[in-house]
């Protein structure tokens, strides 16, 4: 059986890791989140990262906008705090009312601040393979630094990410190829799925749909991390996993909830902490 990776453990030394530096830094870093509307969803991911925030010494300072504001008006507000000096992470919490171009008004987020790494100076960096100089994505960011923790070892395996977003999987694809692994992007229009998951080393979904890999997809000791979230009409999350069968076949398995979730939240509070320090931030 395979053995379960702790999302939330391996976050929390994270956290306290990241608390430790920011205990020894002369200012406090500021994290600043636009939210705009009310999607129950966005509301628990920007509480989970205020927590966070609070729990590392990252100062929060959200502006909470009504699900009618213009985009006109995000935009001034995303400029507005591209100038502000004492702000050093801008946030735009994604989905954005239907009326606002998402991709628009994040990547009018200053590239220096831009800790969900979405803007096309940071996209552009992580695929010439200068990562470092940048900003990458919270979730694929954290998938990676859970294989690392994990003692996995890339270089030479062969991956496969299922889902190829700009938010998650292909971002992820790249951070892969950038450590030595052969890559696979699978998506809906990939014709025998099965086929491309059982070659995985490490496998990892990013699609949203509960049930999709299951037993029968994975090979044997295959390391599997499930990146979809969604909230069943019970209430209960599930990821895009069957844990049950799956994790017969896994050397090493993620759950839902408690995987991944917990590690983006993680790496914000790290991306922020690098804005800070990038920005001369002592
Ligand atoms: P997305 O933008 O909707 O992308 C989903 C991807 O899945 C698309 O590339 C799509 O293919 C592909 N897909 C759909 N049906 C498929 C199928 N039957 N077989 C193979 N691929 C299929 O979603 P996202 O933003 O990347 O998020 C993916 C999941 O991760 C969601 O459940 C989301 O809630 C979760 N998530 C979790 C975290 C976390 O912190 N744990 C963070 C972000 C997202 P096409 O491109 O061909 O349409």
């Amino acid at each position: 059986m395979a053995h379960i990776i702790d999302g939330r453990k391996m976050a929390d030394e994270i956290l306290d890791e990241v608390r430790a530096r920011v205990a020894r830094l002369k200012g406090k870093p500021v994290l600043s989140v636009v939210l705009v509307g009310k999607d129950p969803a966005s509301e628990v991911y920007v509480r989970k990262k205020e927590e966070a925030c609070a729990r590392v010494g990252i100062r929060a300072e959200n502006s909470r906008l009504d699900e009618a504001t213009s985009e006109k008006k995000v935009m001034v507000l995303v400029r507005k705090l591209n100038r502000n000096r004492k702000v050093n992470g801008i946030l735009v919490q994604v989905p954005l009312p239907r009326h606002i171009d998402g991709k628009k008004v994040t990547g009018e987020v200053a590239p220096e601040k831009d800790v969900d790494g979405f803007t096309a100076v940071n996209v552009g960096r992580l695929t010439s393979g200068n990562e470092l100089e940048g900003f990458v994505p919270c979730t694929p960011l954290g998938v990676i630094e859970m294989l690392k923790r994990s003692g996995v070892m890339i270089g030479g395996k062969n991956a496969v990410v299922v889902g190829r977003s700009s938010a998650v999987g292909k971002p992820l694809a790249l951070l892969l190829i950038a450590r030595g692994a052969t890559v696979t992007v699978c998506h809906s229009m990939t014709k025998d799925l099965a086929a491309e998951t059982r070659r995985a080393d490490i496998l990892i979904s990013a699609v949203g749909k509960p049930g999709l890999i299951t037993g029968d997809m994975v090979k044997q000791g295959a390391v599997v991390i499930d990146v979809g979230i969604t909230r069943e009409e019970d209430g209960k999350l599930k990821g895009d996993v069957d844990f049950g069968s799956v994790k017969e076949k896994a050397g090493m398995i993620t759950p839902v909830p408690g995987g991944v979730g917990p590690m983006t939240i993680a790496m914000l509070m790290k991306n922020v902490l690098k804005a800070y320090e990038m920005q001369g931030g002592k």
